[in-house]
């Protein structure tokens, strides 16, 4: 399955929301959030998406927010 261990690719994941100028998590943002969670609606986790620790909750209470506002899905 290994395909060369030399050329392997090892992008380096950086937090998108530590990157983007606008790191502001919003709950309001859906095209942001859907990007999150998958396709059962469940928060993905961290090592996936690369998010870091911090931007990670933030975006955990935003998603679960939107929840209670009806915008996502619960299941
Ligand atoms: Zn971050």
């Amino acid at each position: 399955m290994a395909t060369g261990s030399v050329f392997r690719r090892r992008r380096r994941k950086v937090c998108s929301f530590c990157h983007s100028k606008d790191g502001s998590i919003d709950y309001r943002k859906l095209n942001v959030l859907h990007h999150y969670i998958d396709t059962r609606a469940r928060i993905k986790n961290r090592r996936r998406t690369g998010v870091c620790a911090k931007h990670q909750r933030v975006l955990s209470k935003a998603i679960k927010r939107a929840r209670e506002m009806a915008l996502l899905p619960y299941k």
